[in-house]
């Protein structure tokens, strides 16, 4: 038997009795998200459930693993975000697997995560805001340039990025707007 694919799991999960406890995030076949923090991403819209389902980011993850003697069959598969898995228990009883989902916190989408990981990055790298500010104090220079040079110069240090991840994380966003205002400050020079 093999583990069945991820729209396989969210056709059993909509109809099972026991939804509110596995999946409780899980709202309609329209949107896939973690089924125990909810996390989600624009992205993986397609045309079809089934096409944003398996191109999703989520992970087939057991309630009660194989190598705990965990079945393979739907009703001990459920789709979690990969944070979600990793954290998850491990435990041959369901009902702790229960319990994590029930007190696990929301996650909000991927794209809002990703914009508020950019704040916090900010707030350490004060470097960068020193350079906006000079920008926008710089005479001749209308906003729009303004905002054209800076994105010009964001885009060459996330080049140098490692870009293998699906998401930068805050420390890479930190070091790329250091980087940033660090060749701005020797193109002065
Ligand atoms: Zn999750």
């Amino acid at each position: 038997m093999s583990v069945p694919t991820k729209w396989q799991l969210v056709q059993h999960w909509l109809a099972s009795a026991d939804r509110d406890t596995f999946a409780p995030m899980l709202e309609d076949a329209d949107t896939p998200c973690c089924f125990a923090c909810g996390w989600f991403s624009e992205r993986w819209n397609k045309p079809t459930q089934k096409a944003s389902w398996e191109r999703a980011t989520l992970e087939r993850a057991h309630v009660i693993p194989s190598s705990l003697g965990g079945s393979d069959d739907a009703s001990n598969v459920i789709l979690l975000c990969a944070p979600c898995h990793r954290d998850s228990p491990d435990w041959p009883d369901p009902g702790e697997m229960a319990r994590w989902i029930a007190a696990r916190p929301d996650r909000s989408s991927k794209e809002v995560e990703d914009a508020s990981d950019w704040f916090v990055a900010l707030k350490q790298a004060p470097e960068f805001t020193a350079l906006l500010a000079k920008l926008e104090a710089e005479p001749g220079l209308s906003d729009a340039e303004a905002i054209e040079k800076v994105k010009g110069m964001l885009w060459e240090s996330a080049r140098r990025a490692s870009l293998h991840a699906s998401a930068l994380s805050v420390g890479t966003k930190v070091a790329i707007l250091r980087d940033t205002a660090a060749r701005a400050a020797q193109g002065e020079a």
